[in-house]
């Protein structure tokens, strides 16, 4: 059990003499190069917070353009990660949930895009009266109000605010700027992740780039309370002196941050170094000491677990981890909640269209089918000829969503007789009858053309039907509401076609969830079939390391054999 008495206590002596009860900032900033795992370590920080009894919230704030990550391509920046609230954001708001175990929100993901349109609505109104609108004050001060308002709104105790990009960049100053005023308006504590790295030719660590990166913090006047020091290498102590020495900081405040076996490991080897001690005394919360022990027995799981077992990924951003990030981690702590490790083999389904036969070799060779979310209709058809094959073979399938409708499209074709059979949204210049439409847009739907605001976003319930996979994998994992509702969140447009559900019934396809208010159908699974799921909802997105989503469970005791 986490204490919870201990932290208001020590907020509330508040020996500052800054407002009563005034929220704990803890700001990560980033310096020397981009892909440092910036969001781990900040989402890791927080775990350790909350293993103190706090409540900790996040926000990222982003400073590119875009006014929420939802428009953008999985390509250039990964996978977006959808809120209970239906805020489409960035990716590191998935580590903060999975390490933290709280839902984050629409107050979570902030842009450089969405300041701008705030300050700019507010200038058309008039509300500045006609003053001069300016980066500083007008647009920090909406940065710090953003920032101040999550606080209250979330009821924190600590609130984490992850600045992203790298120090240095010109769209990231403003936030850096209203961060260096907020120092002296509000506790604050700086943590700044660099990169220390190797020379072959040396056999050596360099610590140059951190020293760098802190003195263009410093040129903005900012000094940073702690560093974590990102390495592949063991950093020799003294490397760390020399880093504290240059950049002004104790010498306990310079970690190392060594890359780790499992995402178990990095709030441990943080916490190694007394961290939650060093931050404590600085924003006066007294002497902390977190309870790790929820971290330590999944990292004895995990180093635990057996031999690795090959699970296919069959989608169109082939070895991108950044694109189906909450899919594999998914699938990783649910195969070592099994007792094994996951391998995760990537299938590109355009290849499997193609009938590529080293494609399909490597298909064949895996143990269980996960087709996740996706949009468009490159390499349809190889997703639903992988899903012919799992149901046909038996091999365990789990549908994210695009996997759930390319496996009631797979059986429509098969048992309705008809080849034809698709979603609207592959029927590209509309030319098919709509009643060959397995999904479709609801009549009525929002159709426009934008691509950014007309999905189905967001936690909705759904009804499980009692005697079906999906119930029996929710009712295990001890995740059913007594009348059999769960919550899960989507991130759709098209809908299971309800004038098909009584003929594909009648074949054996069974529904095995659906959204009550509208008998939209958010399930389908095969009867006689080991495992083969689907759901219109992203399950991943409720997974946790210390406790798998119920269907990815599901899906992983199937291909595992447990009992
Ligand atoms: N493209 C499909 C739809 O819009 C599936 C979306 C998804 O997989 N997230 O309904």
């Amino acid at each position: 059990m986490i204490p919870t008495a201990k932290a208001p206590k020590a907020l509330e002596q508040n020996p500052t003499g800054k407002t009563p009860n005034h929220p704990r900032y803890i700001v990560v900033t980033g310096g020397v190069c981009s892909s440092l795992g910036k969001g781990i370590a900040a989402a890791s920080i927080g775990a350790i917070m909350k293993a103190c009894g706090f409540k900790v919230f996040v926000q990222k704030l982003d400073p590119y353009l875009n006014v929420d990550p939802g428009t953008m391509s999985p390509f250039q920046h990964g996978e977006v990660f959808v809120t209970d609230d239906g805020a489409e954001t960035d990716l590191d708001l998935g580590h903060y949930e999975r390490f933290i175990d709280e839902p984050m929100s629409k107050l979570s993901t902030v842009t450089t895009g969405k300041i701008y349109t705030d300050v700019l609505n507010k200038e058309r109104r008039g509300d500045f009266l006609g003053g001069t609108i300016q980066v500083v004050p007008h647009i920090t001060n909406a940065i710090k109000e953003v920032i101040r308002n999550a606080a209250i709104q979330s009821g924190a105790d600590i609130m984490m605010v992850e600045i992203g990009g790298t120090v240095g960049d010109i769209e990231g100053e403003p936030f850096l700027e209203a961060i260096r005023q907020m120092k002296s308006e509000d506790n604050v504590f700086h943590v700044h992740l660099t990169l220390l790295p190797y020379l072959k030719g040396s056999k050596e660590l360099k610590t140059k780039p951190t020293q760098l990166s802190v003195r263009e913090l410093r040129r903005i006047g900012l000094q940073p309370d702690m560093i974590l020091a990102r390495a592949d290498y063991r950093i020799p102590k003294e490397l760390l002196e020399k880093i504290s020495q240059f950049c002004d900081i104790p010498r306990e405040a310079v970690i190392p941050a060594l890359t780790v076996n499992s995402i178990y490991d990095v709030p441990l080897n943080f916490e190694k170094y007394d961290i939650a001690k060093i931050i404590g005394e600085k924003l006066h919360l007294g002497a902390l000491k977190p309870d790790m022990q929820k971290w330590e027995e999944g990292r004895i799981r995990y180093e635990q677990a057996e031999k690795e077992v090959p699970i296919a990924l069959v989608g169109k951003y082939t070895g991108l981890d950044d694109a189906y990030l909450s899919v594999i981690e998914a699938i990783k702590s649910a195969a070592v909640f099994h007792g094994r490790k996951a391998e995760i083999i990537w299938i590109d389904s355009q290849k499997l269209g193609e009938k590529d036969e080293e494609t399909w070799k490597a298909l064949k060779a895996c143990k269980g089918i996960v087709v996740p979310g996706g949009f468009g209709i490159r390499g349809i058809e190889g997703k639903i000829a992988a899903a012919h094959y799992a149901r046909t073979q038996k091999v365990p399938y789990l549908g994210l969503c695009l996997g759930s409708q390319i496996m009631a499209i797979e059986f429509a074709r098969t048992f309705l007789k008809d080849p034809k059979m698709t979603s609207e949204e592959f029927d590209e210049d509309g030319k098919l009858p709509k009643s060959k439409y397995v999904v479709h847009f609801l009549p009525g739907q929002n159709k426009g053309r934008a691509k950014g605001g007309t999905l189905r976003l967001g936690a909705y319930t759904c009804k499980l039907r009692k005697g079906t996979k999906a119930y029996q994998a929710y009712d295990e994992a001890g995740q059913l509401s007594e009348d059999g509702t769960i919550s899960e969140r989507h991130r759709h447009r098209y809908e299971f076609n309800n004038t098909l559900r009584k003929k594909l019934e009648d074949k054996g396809l069974l529904f095995s969830g659906e959204w009550p208010e509208t008998n939209l159908m958010e399930i389908v699974e095969i009867q006689d079939h080991p495992f083969m799921v689907g759901s219109q909802f992203h399950p991943e997105f409720k997974s946790r390391p210390h406790r798998p989503h119920p269907l990815f469970r599901g899906f992983m005791k199937a291909v595992t054999g447990k009992r």
